[in-house]
């Protein structure tokens, strides 16, 4: 059957030697490529627009000294960042996301893996869609990405599907860096008369040598100040809830961490959001750290909290520099009007 169409349409032109009889004495030709013709018919379709490709020429210092200029001005330009998010899941990106909204405010992203996003490149255990209870569709609507309407809640129809498309929105961001394969392994804890014990920064290391301090010798971190961080680290494990894990040893969080509760979907992303707060001076927590620190239930595989968490997050934040610059300002008025040079109040 198939050579009966073959035959009369692109092997016009083949040798048919004979016909054989078919089962119900229909006549099918039998086609035999001679090797030339092969030959010829393989030339004719092995053409693609990228033959005989050339790339502009380039050095290999060139290629060294575009990546490595870059990634030093930026690590010179973060070294005083306005916010630090640490951690780049759901809400890390959800906050860095409302932040690339406000383009004068300067954001370092800082995240220990390699591939930014968390847990949000799949909907639960291994599933694809995303699960997402409504009014935290409206995030999803800025970012255009397509859904399900389902009544009181979306479904996406793969998890990363979002992931990608706040994460390439982020990347876009001028005021935003990513800082990935880079761990924030401990706090800038500093203290004044006006605020008390406050967060003032993040020193990291990258991940890899994070990972070994065990089988080296010491190996000193570099350190980024900030005038407000944004702890999003996720729940408990080998290194995540390690924000407000941080905050305990130093003993400036009273609670102990009780980690999140059994789950209860209704009550738990109310909750992570309405606990999303700055926790101390300078630090503000969001996503599943506030269920560790404030053993909230957690929600199993619906992500509308750790969204609007991020969000509420960026608007802490902002609040917090708003705070410190009207303080700032107090300060110098009343220097000026005693006559004193006016001092810094805060990072
Ligand atoms: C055992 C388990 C239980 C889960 N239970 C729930 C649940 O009940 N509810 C729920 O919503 N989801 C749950 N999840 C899924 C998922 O983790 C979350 O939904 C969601 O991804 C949390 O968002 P997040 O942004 O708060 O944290 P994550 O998506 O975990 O993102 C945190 C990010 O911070 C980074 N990070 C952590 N520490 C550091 C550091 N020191 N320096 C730099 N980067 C750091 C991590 O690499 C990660 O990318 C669970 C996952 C697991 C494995």
């Amino acid at each position: 059957m198939a050579a009966t169409t073959l035959a009369g349409s692109c092997l016009t032109g083949l040798q048919v030697r004979k016909s054989v009889t078919g089962p119900r004495s229909r006549t099918i030709p039998r086609v035999v490529a001679r090797a030339a013709d092969a030959h010829r018919l393989n030339q004719a379709f092995s053409e693609t627009p990228f033959d005989g490709f050339k790339f502009s020429p380039i050095t290999e210092h060139q290629v060294s000294r575009a990546m490595t200029r870059r990634y030093f001005k930026d690590l010179d330009e973060y070294a005083e960042a306005d916010v630090i998010i640490v951690g780049a899941g759901s809400a890390g990106l959800s906050c860095a996301y409302e932040l690339s909204k406000h383009p004068d405010i300067k954001v370092a992203l800082i995240e220990q893996g390699v591939a930014p996003g968390g847990g949000a490149w799949l909907g639960g255990q291994l599933f694809s869609a995303m699960v997402v209870r409504k009014p935290a569709h409206n995030l999803l609507d800025e970012l255009n990405v397509p859904y399900e309407d389902e009544g009181d809640y979306v479904v996406i129809k793969h998890a990363s599907l979002f992931t990608s498309t706040i994460l390439s929105k982020v990347l876009q961001a001028p005021n935003i860096k990513l800082f990935n394969a880079t761990a924030v392994e401990d706090l800038i804890v500093r203290e004044d008369a006006m605020r008390g014990k406050y967060v003032g920064g993040a020193v990291t290391n990258w991940t890899l040598v994070s990972l070994n301090h065990d089988t080296q010798m010491c190996m000193d971190p570099n350190v980024l100040e900030s005038k407000v961080m944004v702890s999003s680290t996720g729940h408990d494990g080998p290194m995540g809830a390690s924000g407000v894990k941080r905050l305990q040893k130093l003993g400036m969080v009273n609670t102990g961490i009780p980690g999140m509760a059994a789950l209860d979907m209704n009550t738990a992303e109310d909750a992570v959001v309405n606990n999303t707060r700055e926790v101390v001076p300078g630090m503000v927590i969001c996503g599943m750290e506030v269920a560790e620190l404030d053993g909230c239930p957690r929600m199993g595989p619906t992500f509308g909290a750790m969204f609007m968490s991020g969000q509420k997050a960026a608007h802490c934040a902002l609040n917090s520099l708003r705070r410190q610059d009207a303080l700032q300002q107090d300060l110098a008025a009343k220097q000026s009007s005693s006559g004193a040079a006016p001092e810094p109040v805060a990072a």
